[in-house]
């Protein structure tokens, strides 16, 4: 990461910014700057490299997709153009679970596997918390060794700048291009912060949730929102003294499951259990996945999920811009210390503020 940034930085130097771009700014990128970033910059050539697999290159393009300097979006947009007639062949699946229940022992495991059989996988990360704090929560260099080590696989940590809508458009477009270098699996995964699952679930053909048998009160701390997305629900560390714990906790979640989606007549979330370090129910989890993903080719709903997303990916990205448009505006930020003071001193109501303030975005 750290040398694409400086590849990047030393090839485009004054282009690069460190905060946050107003996405509309695409349009707007001064031409000479563009021209600029392109000597600097050969998008086909990246292309061609991406296209061959070979993996400086790839990490250089989402290095490239990730940057939020005005030259580095126009490029990386003609990049993804190029690319996007060779994406959409990799199975997506998600991984959810809060941190500790062995998301990187399971998808070290499972990778693992699918390279065996003969597949590419990568591996990419959503973790809301870097880009608050910093220090994340997933994606450090230790996890998953062994994976990162074969040629076959492609760990990307989360991005760490931006919103949660930034980050989430980052692994798209990363999506796009690890498809078009050939990789036929790709596993997304995040930890249960915020918005970031239902954000992964918005991206993935197969959504799975892993959870861990409690004591007492086996469902507590699990949100429902996360049941009704979970295309497949498996209970980790099932193994020694807490394998039949991790049963019973099994039977209890199929039956909530049930209740949550109970009318869906095409796909029935099955819950199993799993041991990530004994590699018990791995092959398991694989094969319900290719169950699933087979149900929803045979009846059509995969490629309706898939087009529906791009309609998502596209909403999301508007919501992003108008946001981004309106925390930067200064029109509206002359207004927001007034308008909020005058709320807090109670002489203004809310609706009363929240319309100064959207006159002032409206201001031309
Ligand atoms: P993550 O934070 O979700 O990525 O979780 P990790 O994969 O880092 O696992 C957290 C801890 O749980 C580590 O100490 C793992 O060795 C342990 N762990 C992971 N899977 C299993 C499992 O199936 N059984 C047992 N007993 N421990 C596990």
């Amino acid at each position: 990461m750290t040398e694409d940034s400086e590849y990047l930085e030393h090839h485009l130097g004054s282009l690069m910014t460190t905060s946050g771009t107003d996405l509309g700014e695409i349009t707007a990128v001064a031409p000479e700057i563009i021209k600029r970033a392109r000597r600097r910059i050969d998008v086909d050539e990246l292309f061609d490299a991406v296209r061959n697999g070979d993996r400086t290159r790839i990490s250089r393009a989402i290095t490239l997709l990730e940057s939020t300097a005005p030259a580095h979006r126009v490029l990386a947009q003609e990049l993804l153009v190029k690319l996007l007639p060779f994406s959409g062949n990799a199975l997506r699946v998600g991984i959810t679970g809060v941190p500790g229940v062995g998301k990187s022992t399971f998808i070290e495991a499972l990778g693992m596997k699918l390279i065996e059989e003969g597949h590419k996988v990568a591996v990419l990360a959503i973790d809301p918390s870097s880009t608050k704090t910093r220090g994340s929560i997933l994606g450090d260099k230790t996890r998953m060794s062994k994976l990162s080590a074969q040629d076959n696989a492609f760990i990307r940590p989360s991005p760490s700048a931006g919103t949660l809508g930034g980050v989430a458009k980052a692994t798209r477009e990363s999506m796009v291009v690890f498809e078009a270098a050939g990789y036929d699996v790709i596993l997304v995964e995040t930890v249960g912060v915020g918005q970031s699952e239902v954000a992964v679930a918005q991206m993935v053909d197969c959504f799975t949730f892993l959870a861990l048998a409690g004591a007492g009160d086996q469902l507590q701390g699990i949100k429902k929102g996360v049941l009704e997305m979970a295309d497949l629900v498996a209970i980790n560390k099932a193994d020694g003294p807490n394998l039949k714990n991790a049963k019973r906790a099994a039977r209890e979640l199929a039956a909530a499951m049930r209740m949550v989606r109970p009318e869906d007549a095409l796909w029935h979330p099955p819950t199993m259990t799993m041991s990530a370090v004994e590699h018990e129910g791995i092959d398991e989890f694989w094969d319900v996945v290719n169950q699933h993903h087979e149900a929803m080719l045979a009846s059509g709903r995969f490629e309706q999920n898939r087009r529906e997303q791009q309609v998502g990916w596209m909403w999301s990205m508007v919501h992003e811009t108008i946001l981004q448009r309106l925390n930067t505006k200064p029109e509206v930020l002359a207004a927001k210390k007034l308008v909020e003071s005058q709320l807090r001193d109670g002489q203004i109501t809310p609706t009363l503020a929240a319309e100064r303030i959207l006159n002032a975005f409206d201001t031309e």
